[in-house]
């Protein structure tokens, strides 16, 4: 299935200059969706894969519906102050300010090994936080897998050494 033409491109949102790809017009169309995590499901079945981790909001969508299709746990990275028990914490640069990306404690183990999932790679901050809150907790990253990646803004090179998977790229934005 054409991928692409399902995800939305909204022009200046959410500020001037942004081409933001909305990916709610992939979602809704369930063939789509399905088509994505089959594939993924496929891709990462027989890997002993302990757990799928997911980034707040939109990786949740992708990687809670992954992990119910491997029959996995998913573990939410989530923004400061939303999770409930213990965390640790990871700050990141945005393009105006940082932000803080938080995981449990005793959401995985050493040795665990996760696949950690995104809707979409711009400049790579918000999974490279992910993957040090990941590592921290001593667990291994098999993939980080992104629906859509925005090759112009390098965001790869944010994730030297992680193997990174994607379905979607938009050159030039
Ligand atoms: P980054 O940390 O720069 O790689 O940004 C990735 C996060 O910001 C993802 O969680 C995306 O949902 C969101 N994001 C960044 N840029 C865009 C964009 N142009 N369109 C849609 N989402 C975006």
């Amino acid at each position: 299935m054409d991928l692409a033409s399902l995800i939305r491109n909204v022009p200046d949102f959410p500020k001037p200059g942004i081409q933001f790809k909305d990916i709610t017009t992939l979602v809704m169309n369930g063939p789509a969706f399905r088509e994505i995590i089959d594939g993924w499901k496929a891709r990462y079945v027989g890997q002993d894969i302990a757990a799928i981790v997911g980034a707040d909001a939109r990786g949740f969508i992708f990687g809670a519906a992954l992990a119910y299709a491997m029959g996995l746990g998913f573990v939410p990275v989530r923004k400061k102050g939303k999770l409930p028990a213990d965390t640790i914490a990871e700050e990141f640069d945005l393009e105006y300010g940082k932000d803080t990306l938080e995981i449990h404690l005793d959401a995985l183990k050493p040795g665990d090994r996760v696949v950690l999932v995104d809707d979409l790679l711009a400049t790579g901050g918000t999974m490279a936080a992910m993957a040090n809150l990941v590592k921290k907790l001593g667990a291994e990253i098999v993939e980080v897998a992104f629906v859509v990646e925005l090759p112009e803004l390098k965001g790869r090179d944010k994730l030297a050494g992680l193997p990174v998977h994607v379905l979607v790229q938009f050159e030039g934005e």
